[in-house]
């Protein structure tokens, strides 16, 4: 690429506007890259192949502060024969990088504990800086996924039609479904498992239909993670996991693959044991979320775009609760899905047969 390469500095500004802080951010680009190539294989973009080409990322002004500031990121990937696919990519994915620079000013004494702090980026020119490196595969991946995403063929509107939303569906995302045994295998896990955590690996198919470049994922199986080193709030898969998840999937010979992990948080069964606001209802201690640790531990061993991270939640105070997140934008964030075979099929009416079949499918 022609076009010379950016260097961005990151500054946190303290609630009442003073600077605080100034340091070079260095940004890690290949999530929202691997992001932004799977989103132009699911619009028919770009071919089914992951982890090739280059990319080029371009600071976008900040309408107010304007030039240098940055108000977003304009990345673009590059297919193997010139096709491209453009995202933009929030301020708020160096949102980490400003917490963990907070964190060392509250160290410092600089900022108090608990107390709000803004931060910006302004880009600088810099031909020395690489601007359209080759994007890496991921440095360690658990599973050797090849180049060309392995797709089986499936129809989403059927799908659709068998599955019950969960969750909060954001456009854009990639449609994923799980079946309601899995979710029950892994909560039945996660409750016997007490106060530790516990968790399992997702295994399925990635699925594209025959009129649509769309690509949606099924979840078909949860393989009980038992080599693992689990506490009350960390759980650490080992080689042993792998090696395990590996048989299970050579055993089951569906040629299915890993797409993603699940495990439980059940910490509250500790820390609410004694909850004084059990009684009333108005405990709001929510487990639902993913730790720094599990941002972690998804970033490094479920790097791919389509990866994805259920949250078993457990507690006295809330009860049993589901979460799923994935990747958007090179953020793990919390996303919707379908859940399947949940429901038998609905008894066939005799009078539907006077319903003509247009107007049928549509009270579907
Ligand atoms: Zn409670
Ligand atoms: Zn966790």
């Amino acid at each position: 690429m022609s076009q010379s390469g950016h260097r961005y500095t990151l500054e946190i500004i303290s609630d009442s506007g003073e600077l605080l802080d100034q340091l070079a951010a260095d940004i890690n680009w290949e999530p929202p890259a691997e992001c932004t190539r799977f989103t132009g294989i699911r619009r028919g973009q770009i071919p089914a192949v992951m982890a090739t080409g280059e990319r080029v990322v371009q600071p976008v002004w900040h309408p107010k502060l304007e030039r240098p500031y940055v108000c977003e990121f304009y990345l673009t990937v590059f297919g193997d024969n010139g096709e491209q696919v453009s995202a933009e990519i929030p301020l708020s994915y160096v949102g980490d990088l400003a917490r963990r620079a907070s964190a060392r000013l509250v160290e410092k004494g600089v900022l108090q504990a608990g107390s709000r702090f803004h931060y910006r980026v302004f880009a600088v020119e810099d031909s020395a800086a690489t601007q359209s490196e080759p994007s890496a595969a991921p440095s360690f991946s658990v599973e050797e996924v090849p180049r060309a995403l392995p797709l089986h063929t499936g129809c989403l509107l059927d799908a659709l039609e068998d599955g019950l939303r969960f969750g909060t569906m954001t456009a854009g995302d990639m449609p994923v479904f799980i079946p309601h045994h899995v979710l029950t295998e892994a909560s039945v896990l996660a409750r016997q498992a007490g106060a530790n955590e516990t968790g399992g690996i997702l295994i399925g198919h990635l699925l594209r239909g025959p009129g649509s470049p769309e690509i949606f994922a099924k979840i078909t199986a949860q393989i009980p993670a038992k080599h693992t080193r689990t506490s009350l709030t960390k759980l650490t898969f080992t080689a042993d996991t792998w090696a395990a998840v590996r048989g299970a999937i050579s055993q089951r010979g569906q040629d299915e693959i890993q797409l993603g992990w699940w495990h439980s948080h059940s910490f509250l069964k500790e820390l609410c044991r004694d909850c004084e606001r059990r009684g009333d209802g108005t405990c709001t201690t929510n487990p639902s979320f993913v730790s720094v640790e599990d941002v972690a531990l998804h970033r490094t061993c479920f790097p791919r775009a389509f990866s994805l991270a259920l949250v078993i939640s457990d507690s006295p105070c809330g009860g049993l609760g589901w979460e799923l997140f994935g990747w958007r934008c090179g953020m793990v964030v919390s996303r919707g899905f379908h859940i399947t075979e949940a429901l038998q099929p609905a008894p066939r009416l005799v009078t539907a047969s006077i319903v003509n079949r247009e107007s049928q499918h549509g009270k579907n």
